[in-house]
């Protein structure tokens, strides 16, 4: 079946457990995907755009509420809708970051920050992790310590993930940030995995800016995202536009820099805000998704040789295993060779792992009703047995 034309009609969450790490967390709700419908049409939401002309101070649909509505749900001052999470970095990165300055990354951050401190010419030193793959504070201070020594001054800005999107482990932001406030560095919370999905306090977690994705985490179309600060740095993130032309003369009001004037102007903007009244509630259950990952994390460490390389017990959905003692060895005689367990998971209606890997791979459970968490359980265990490992009870 096609949509339009060569374009199939994709069908992964209706007809499949999709247990995909990126898709699980922005699948859309049933109102955002109204809600799209109506807003497809380019600069939809400008009907009523009126002076002074930026989006959000739109009142009709009321995005200029929703606006509020983010800052405080991740209780931080003042927030914006960015095109995802990369360009919330990209848009703090532009506004403090100097060529030849030091940034501080760590071993697990996302590639879309490293990108984003390239861009400015910024010279990147990453955060060891230790052994058990954790970013900690005595880390983070031995670091900035090294930096100091290697530039002069210490870093201008930390980027730190609070779940890692390798491993889904748990990174102490609160005590990092403390040691960073130390030296004056500002904190990016980049909560890519967090924002949407499970309670997030800004302010509590000592974040200067915190970065959410919505097409990750807050079943909103892509690319969407939000970029909350401080009414500290508020001023320079969102500085606005002081130009003035030499010919006509013309100037440009309150558009913002770093924002480009405006920036989500239709589905995903309006997606982001349809599906807000259900992620603001779905984050209170998160201890249930928590328990429903788990279920299938011990179904996977029941099955002879298989490891978790996240740590234990998991306090995010988003796992990393290691089957080359279980699923792998299978794989080695098989006659579809790697590709037995992902067609085994398919068989069973599972979908979102990468096909043909049977080493280290990576699910994420988030979203799953508590039958369905069963059913994928099992079906680990099902596959297992057929082919001739040992599963403990
Ligand atoms: C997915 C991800 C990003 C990128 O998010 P976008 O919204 O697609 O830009 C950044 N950081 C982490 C840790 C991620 O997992």
């Amino acid at each position: 079946m096609k949509c339009a034309g060569t374009i199939d009609v994709r069908d992964v969450d209706e007809s499949c457990i999709n247990i995909d790490p990126i898709q699980v967390g922005g699948r859309l709700t049933a109102d955002a995907m109204k809600a799209i419908i109506a807003y497809g049409d380019g600069y939809s939401v400008c009907d009523q755009c009126r002076k002074p002309f930026r989006l959000d101070y739109i009142k009709t649909p009321p995005v200029d509420i929703f606006h509020r509505d983010l800052a405080s749900f991740v209780n931080m001052d003042i927030a914006r809708v960015v095109p995802g999470a990369r360009r919330g970095f990209q848009a703090v990165a532009d506004a403090l970051i100097t060529k030849g300055d030091p940034v501080l990354i760590t071993a697990l951050s996302h590639y879309t920050e490293v990108l984003a401190i390239e861009g400015r010419g910024g010279v990147i030193r990453e955060i060891p992790k230790t052994e058990q793959n954790i970013i900690i504070a005595d880390a983070a201070a031995l670091k900035i310590e090294e930096v100091i020594k290697e530039f002069g001054r210490p870093p201008i800005l930390l980027f730190l993930d609070h779940f890692d999107y390798q491993y889904g482990n748990c990174h102490d932001v609160r005590e990092i940030s403390k040691v960073a406030h130390q030296y004056d560095i500002p904190v990016l919370y980049n909560g890519a995995y967090t924002v949407g999905i499970m309670g997030v306090d800004g302010k509590a977690l000592g974040a200067d800016f915190v970065v959410g994705s919505g097409h990750k985490s807050m079943a909103a179309p892509a690319p969407s995202g939000m970029l909350a600060t401080t009414a500290e740095w508020a001023e320079r993130v969102f500085r606005t536009t002081a130009a003035k032309t030499d010919v006509t003369g013309r100037t440009f009001g309150v558009k913002e820099i770093g924002m480009m004037g405006c920036t989500l102007m239709g589905v995903t903007l309006v997606g982001m805000m349809a599906s807000f009244p259900h992620v603001r509630e779905r984050v209170k259950r998160w201890e249930q998704e928590l328990a429903n990952g788990q279920k299938v994390v011990d179904a996977l460490l029941s099955v002879e040789g298989t490891i978790v390389r996240s740590e234990h017990p998991r306090k995010h959905t988003l796992t990393r295993v290691d089957t080359s003692g279980s699923f792998d060895r299978v794989a080695q005689t098989h006659k579809k060779r790697g590709f037995f367990f992902t067609s085994a998971l398919k068989e069973k209606g599972i979908a979102g792992i990468i096909p043909g890997a049977t080493k280290v791979w990576k699910f994420n459970t988030y979203g799953m009703t508590d039958s369905q968490a069963e059913y994928l359980a099992s079906a680990f265990r099902d596959i297992a047995r057929k082919n001739g490992l040992t599963v403990a009870d």
